[in-house]
């Protein structure tokens, strides 16, 4: 299925550029990143040479990062240490942009945000202005609506509205969870991922508290259930945002399979973060879709901020075992929860 998949994306990329091969490229000059106003940053990428179709310039905004990509473009002189400017009022919310040449007459600009931002960027291409002494353009507008939310914090402005995720790989220490049929632990599956989903949320701007990071009881080792439970939902800050509890499946019958998401009952953000979860670890981590469902878990009932418990697959089912001790699939599975987190906090995220 994949692989048919992929077979066909480098076809339509192939057909794309035979189109656009017999027209001459033009060339950057410029990308200036500027405060436009409290919900908008824009971009301005100047060139020269010629005309940019419209059909030339695609966009993709994710994670924190908006990739362009032209068509029919060379970067001139644009390259990773000139050309690029972020005018003082827009530091806060862009943190680097970087323009590559990557195949002929192609070029890549990466413009990374300090942070998730909304997915909404237009743009616009601009004629030359004479007058006002400005080349051919193509203007982005990214809307900051990093925190433009169904509560009460503040937009989202340089690291004094970061928000702050609880990431509780399940188990640790003394407790190993549950053990697949090759002995892989649900402890080391849990943290592995966890820390790798730690990287990524970090990088995307948000503050990430772990109620572990080594293989370690939280409380103590031996201590009941509760006790250890308490001391992960201690781990949260009064001001938290999010707590994600990371599990796998077990059951006696090799043969279970899937994921599933969990929230309280009658929580209403909780729920909206397990379906959030549920929906791009689907997509991501492909396996059987158990759905999202509602339970009285410790950790969810107890948190003071929305919370969600994910069970990322059956380690006593044997190929979902391999699956989840894989470094590969745990990445998956780590970027599935950082699109989770991004949409949770972006407008759009519905
Ligand atoms: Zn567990």
């Amino acid at each position: 299925m994949l692989r048919k998949f992929l077979t066909c994306l480098s076809l339509l990329l192939v057909m794309a550029f035979a189109a656009t091969a017999s027209a001459k490229p033009v060339e950057l000059t410029g990308i200036t990143a500027f405060d436009l106003n409290n919900s908008t940053v824009r971009i301005e990428i100047s060139y020269s040479g010629g005309k940019l179709d419209p059909g030339n310039v695609s966009t993709e905004l994710r994670n924190g990062l908006l990739r362009v990509e032209l068509d029919n473009a060379l970067p001139g002189r644009i390259s990773r240490v000139s050309g690029t400017e972020i005018q003082a009022d827009a530091r806060d919310f862009v943190e680097k942009i970087i323009a590559n040449k990557t195949q002929d007459k192609h070029t890549s600009i990466q413009i990374h945000f300090r942070a998730a931002t909304g997915n909404n960027v237009k743009f616009s291409l601009e004629p030359a202005n004479r007058s006002e002494k400005k080349s051919a353009r193509l203007v982005l507008d990214v809307s900051k609506s990093f925190a433009a939310q169904d509560d009460d914090r503040t937009i989202f402005n340089g690291n004094s509205g970061q928000r702050i995720v609880v990431l509780d790989p399940g188990h640790g220490g003394s407790d190993w969870g549950a053990i697949g049929p090759t002995g892989v632990s649900e402890k080391s599956v849990s943290l592995a991922v966890s820390l790798k989903a730690q990287k990524l949320l970090t990088g995307a701007g948000y503050r990430v508290v772990m109620t572990r990071t080594t293989d370690v009881d939280v409380a103590a080792p031996g201590v009941p259930d509760a006790a250890e439970l308490q001391a992960r939902v201690n781990k949260a800050p009064p001001n938290a945002d999010l707590f994600i509890s990371v599990h796998c499946n077990a059951f006696s019958n090799g043969n279970a399979n899937g994921m599933e998401t969990y929230h309280a009952p009658t929580a209403v953000k909780g729920s909206r973060l397990a379906r959030l979860l549920n929906e791009e670890l689907a997509r991501l981590g492909g396996l059987n879709n158990r759905g999202v469902k509602a339970a009285r878990f410790y950790v969810m009932t107890h948190s003071q901020c929305p919370a969600s418990l994910i069970e990322l697959g059956f380690i006593t089912n044997p190929r979902e075992e391999q699956l989840l001790a894989s470094g590969d699939y745990q990445q998956k599975l780590a970027q599935a929860i950082t699109n989770a987190v991004n949409r949770y906090f972006n407008q759009g995220g519905y």
